[in-house]
């Protein structure tokens, strides 16, 4: 990858995603790009900041505390953002916490009620999504579908945890068409749990749509989209939870 490449990659991405809200009726400014940077050094991440991008995500606390406190990687005046992707242990919560704008990947009530009490601590309130399990066999991670309204009421009064939507990451399939009722599901959990009004806010964020499947995402009502191999190349080791 040479600098030149991550600056075209990211181009043709907004480029992609500014086509895929028109087909979709939506505008493209309310679809967020979240470049996913776990395996990426910090050469890329900054020509990334250069080319204008803002909101990173990480998948491991570890890894996202190296490249946060990095020195050669705080840039002047830039307003950057970190969001944690991937599955967080409550052991790493406080650490979460100190570090991440949007926790992506709440899961259970008692992850939630960690958080909350390192948030308080810190006099902070956390941003946080609720990772979905769209099906049994899909991921390892995520509440159930069949479970989510009742986590949303339990962990809804939460002082200083900030419920703001949904994410979910389906299967892979070569078709990213195949993806496409899973998105659609996400949605549709999202309107329902806001029809019913479980929270006293509103569920607004869809988190959803990976390099192979964005377009997709973005035509079911995606608001973040969490990009890595598109803009940054292929990842040297093979994972999509780790
Ligand atoms: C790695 C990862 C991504 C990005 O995947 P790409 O296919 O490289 O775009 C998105 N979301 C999660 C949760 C990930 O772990």
């Amino acid at each position: 990858m040479t600098d030149t490449q991550v600056v075209e990659n990211i181009s043709g991405v907004y480029r992609r995603i500014s086509n895929a809200a028109e087909k979709a009726g939506r505008r493209p400014e309310d679809i967020k790009l979240i470049a996913v940077t776990k395996t990426v050094g910090i050469q890329h991440i900054k020509e990334a900041i250069d080319a204008g991008l803002r909101i990173f995500g990480e998948s491991k606390v570890q890894e996202a505390r190296e490249k946060i406190q990095d020195s050669r990687f705080k840039i002047q005046g830039a307003d950057i953002q970190w969001h944690l992707i991937g599955h967080l242990q409550k052991n790493k919560a406080k650490t979460a916490v100190e570090l991440f704008d949007l926790i992506h990947s709440v899961d259970s009530a008692e992850l939630a009620e960690t958080i909350n009490k390192y948030a308080e601590k810190a006099g902070k309130t956390q941003k946080v999504l609720i990772q979905v399990k769209l099906s049994d066999e899909i991921s390892k991670y995520g509440i159930l579908k069949n479970n989510l309204v009742e986590l949303i009421k339990e962990i809804g009064g939460l002082k200083n945890l900030s419920i703001k939507g949904l994410m979910t990451i389906p299967p892979f399939f070569e078709n990213p068409e195949s993806a496409r009722h899973y998105f659609r599901e996400l949605r549709t959990l999202r309107d329902n749990i806001n029809e019913l009004r479980v929270t006293g806010c509103e569920l607004r964020e869809l988190s959803m749509g990976m390099t192979n499947d964005f377009e997709v995402a973005i035509e079911e009502g995606a608001t973040m989209v969490r990009i890595g191999t598109a803009i940054f190349g292929e990842r040297k080791y093979c994972c999509r939870e780790a």
